[in-house]
């Protein structure tokens, strides 16, 4: 079973209005290499952002990176003896104007995420079995360039904390239907107003982990939001019910043990997007040390429902009184990050009316906007 699709061909937006005179050039001083045993990462810093894939191959065991046309001449020497898990570093031409970066790997280890953030590419890879790493390497199949193509560009100044808006659904799945409208309209117009003013504050970055009406399955979510080692993870969704007259907005913390029913329900009915799409769906990261993953979860868990406590109460003072937003919490699979805090909003439930209604209005959604960034600034100012 292929679970992670170990190839990436991002087409940068900023490649068009910056200069193409000459290859791109490494910059040492931002390349670097390190691991803690359970995983490896490659910060590979260049003049300028280029298309690249990454992949990995067996016999012997190595990551590959390929990019077109690359200045190595300021490659750091002997990187790959800083760090035991990779035996050897190797670059330079592959074919005619095509460069190779390539890692021999002295242990099994499978890309984790791969991230171009401004003139950086971080790839991280993760430990793994013989058995998984043979089962995710393979040279990419020919002509398989933009299937996931994305614009993973980081919005707003370095420094500022980043917030990664994720709006629910698209592509394929549509997420909840009402009518004409569905889901993965609202979230989206919901996250790109919201992208405008966290950037009008100047006091945030931001990274979307879709901006246009593409399908992501959930752990590709995740890993954004990971790769960037964002400070928040928002995940936006509208709610639905066939009967009843539930309104308002719902925010969610993760939790193996859901409040009640409905937000059991609720979990159920998200975690349903991949199967919807039609993706193979992942396992438990069983190789990781799950105690470790428990450990950095109750730290990132803690985080989250503080965030998740402070922007029930800013989105109940500031929307609408007679549905108080309300706080839950559910084992929503987007929400399962190891060391990212994250929420999801149901913003609002489009089998009402009124709710329905406020989704579609601008103001409405700025008024929501301000209670998200007010309940951030807050939740900044008291972070430990
Ligand atoms: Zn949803």
């Amino acid at each position: 079973m292929r679970i992670f699709i170990a190839f990436f061909w991002f087409l940068l937006s900023i490649v068009a209005v910056q200069a193409q005179t000459g290859p791109a050039r490494v910059l040492p001083g931002d390349t670097t290499l390190s691991s803690d045993g359970y995983t490896i990462t490659l910060t590979l810093a260049l003049s300028r952002a280029v298309p690249y894939r990454v992949f990995t191959l067996d016999d012997p065991r190595r990551l590959v990176l390929d990019f077109p046309d690359i200045d190595f001449s300021f490659m750091p020497p002997d990187m790959a003896k800083s760090i035991v898990q990779v035996s050897d570093v190797r670059f330079g031409y592959f074919k005619p104007r095509q460069s190779r970066l390539v890692l021999d790997l002295a242990e099994p280890f499978i890309i984790d995420a791969a991230v171009f953030d401004d003139h950086r590419l971080t790839v991280t890879l993760k430990r793994a079995t013989e058995d998984r790493f043979n089962q995710e390497s393979g040279p990419p199949a020919d002509g398989l360039l933009p299937q996931n193509q994305r614009d993973t560009v980081i919005l707003g100044n370095a420094g500022l904390p980043l917030v990664v808006l994720d709006a629910g659904h698209g592509g394929i799945d549509p997420g909840a239907v009402r009518n004409d409208v569905t889901e993965k309209q609202v979230t989206l117009i919901f996250a790109l107003q919201l992208r405008d003013a966290l950037l009008e504050t100047r006091r945030y970055r931001v990274l979307m982990t879709r901006d246009d009406d593409s399908f992501l399955e959930l752990p590709e979510r995740i890993r954004l939001a990971r790769a960037s080692q964002a400070d928040i993870f928002i995940s936006l969704h509208a709610n639905t019910v066939e009967r009843g007259m539930a309104r308002g907005t719902t925010v969610y913390n993760l939790s193996e043990q859901a409040s009640n029913d409905e937000a059991a329900n609720r979990a159920e009915f998200e975690n349903r997007s991949d199967i919807v799409a039609g993706a193979v769906l992942l396992g438990q990261e069983d190789e990781i040390a799950n105690i470790l993953i428990d450990m950095a979860r109750r730290e990132t868990n803690a985080a989250s429902i503080r965030f998740a406590d402070t922007l029930g109460s800013t989105i109940r003072y500031a929307l609408d009184k007679d549905a108080p937003s309300r706080r839950m919490a559910a084992g929503f699979r987007v929400l399962r990050s190891v060391d990212t805090p994250s929420v999801l909003i149901e913003l609002g439930f489009m089998s009402n009316t009124t709710d329905l209604a406020n989704l579609m209005s601008q103001s409405w959604r700025h008024e929501a906007n301000l209670a998200i960034i007010a309940a951030l600034d807050q939740w900044l100012t008291h972070a430990e």
